[in-house]
């Protein structure tokens, strides 16, 4: 394993009986050479300190903040694993980079409180951090009486949550967006934005290094077991170099392999099944048409996505998607030509002009779920799924977090509050 600040603690052991113990000794004595002193803030008892007090899985955009905010922590260390060689190399790179309003998921929820709370305190960094993004406001459309109903229930309960929603007259939204087509109604939400996601990880990563957290990319944890002083992890490299550390607390934040990790250390009975339902992108070659405003249909009940909308980057470059479609494999990325042809249809219900030889396979991304249900909440037997942010039981110190998916980015700087109220409060 070598962190960013050129440590390191390769052991290479040939028999697995003496590996154990050679690796606790080699990266005990390893490290407490290079560790920046720190005081354990768990144990009472008179078992040697850990290598670390804090230990996350993923250097996701949910990993880097959890790391940064606990690097914060007086009189502890953070150690962030990443099992490539950047962060942010998975989902958090495949996704709309949305900053959503929190307007879809249900009155009592994690995700409803987490995005509305992170919503603020991203607008709020990226301004003062300088970090690219803008709140360029959503529209969602209604084509038929049916729809229009949905909205006018979205709408109600934006405004029991206090989120502001308003529906704009046909006659505007021609006005201010002549090439969008809603036949039935319009509504608004203004605090709906757009992040530059990468700019973001690459602030949290140079914030999080520079109080003090080390990173160790290019290594993967293969198994994590409890001992005296909390967990030893154990991991490889790419070469196959094995390493192990030890640490009083740990953070699974391993996004799509966030519950395979859970799995390992729970008892059976406490293992979950994860689904991963996959999203293909359209990017879109032409000038014209190209609206400002972020486009999305009305939610479809049931349905595990909020269909193929209509976003931009920050360039202006406007891209359709993410679609759904149920994989087997969370490595399987490939973006399929067979949806091209259904998400065009969807597309050009509300865009006529697009050109459709110009819409393009661009990318996919994969959700992390715990289930096939809605990704709206809508109260009655939907399916819905939560973030599953939680301390273990049983499990001193160990916070797992699973199904981190929209809006899990929005979310990010008030999961990582979070995750600290959990360790601390
Ligand atoms: C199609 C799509 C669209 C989305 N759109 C939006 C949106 O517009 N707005 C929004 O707010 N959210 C959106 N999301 C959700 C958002 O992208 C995710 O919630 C967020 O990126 C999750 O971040 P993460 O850090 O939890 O996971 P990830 O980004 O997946 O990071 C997990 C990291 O863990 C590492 N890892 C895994 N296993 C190991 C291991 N054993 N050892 C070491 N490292 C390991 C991985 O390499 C990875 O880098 C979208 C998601 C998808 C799929």
């Amino acid at each position: 394993m070598s962190t960013r600040h050129g440590r390191s603690l390769y052991v290479m052991v040939a028999w697995p009986g003496l590996y154990l113990l050679l690796v606790e000794m080699f990266s005990r004595t390893f490290l407490g050479s290079l560790t920046k002193p720190y005081c354990r803030t768990f144990s009472i008892t008179s078992t040697p300190a850990a290598d670390y007090t804090h230990v996350v899985v993923g250097a996701g955009a949910v990993g880097l903040a959890i790391a940064r905010k606990l690097a914060e922590k007086d009189g502890t260390s953070t150690l962030l694993i990443e099992r490539h060689g950047s962060v942010g190399t998975e989902t958090s790179s495949r996704n709309s980079e949305v900053i959503h309003a929190g307007i879809y998921y249900g009155p009592t929820s994690l995700k409803t409180e987490l995005c509305l709370r992170g919503k603020r305190m991203l607008y709020d960094l990226c301004e003062k951090e300088r970090i690219p993004h803008r709140n360029c406001k959503k529209w969602i459309l209604a084509q038929n009486t049916q729809q229009h109903e949905q909205l006018d229930k979205t709408h109600r309960f934006a405004k029991s949550i206090g989120v502001p929603t308003h529906f704009i007259s046909l006659a505007e939204a021609r006005h201010r967006e002549p090439d969008v087509y809603a036949e039935n109604a319009v509504l608004e939400s203004p605090t709906t934005g757009i992040i530059d996601s990468h700019s973001y990880m690459a602030f949290l990563e140079s914030d999080f290094e520079s109080k003090g957290g080390d990173l160790a990319f290019h290594t993967r944890v293969v198994a994590i077991e409890t001992v005296s002083q909390g967990y030893s992890i154990h991991t490889t490299s790419p070469s196959g170099e094995s390493a192990s550390i030890t640490t009083e607390t740990i953070i699974n934040s391993a996004g799509l392999a966030a519950v395979p990790l859970s799995n390992s250390i729970l008892p059976p009975a406490r293992h979950v099944k994860p689904y991963y339902a996959k999203g293909s992108y359209y990017s879109y070659s032409r000038g014209h048409p190209r609206p400002k405003t972020l486009i999305y249909p009305a939610p479809t009940k049931g349905a595990a996505g909020l269909g193929t909308h209509l976003t931009m980057d920050m360039t202006g470059a406007i891209r359709f998607g993410p679609d759904v479609e149920w994989v087997e494999d969370p490595n399987d990325l490939s973006v399929n030509e067979e949806r091209l042809s259904a998400a065009l249809d969807e597309i050009q219900s509300y865009l006529p002009s697009v050109d459709r030889d110009k819409v393009m396979l661009d990318y996919a991304g994969i959700r992390p779920k715990l289930g096939k249900g809605s990704a709206v909440a809508s109260g009655d037997g939907d399916g819905f799924s939560d973030f599953y942010i939680k301390k273990e039981e049983g499990f001193e110190g160990f916070i797992n977090l699973l199904g981190i998916e929209s809006p899990g980015l929005t979310s990010s700087l008030a999961i990582a509050d979070r995750v600290h109220g959990l360790l601390y409060q």
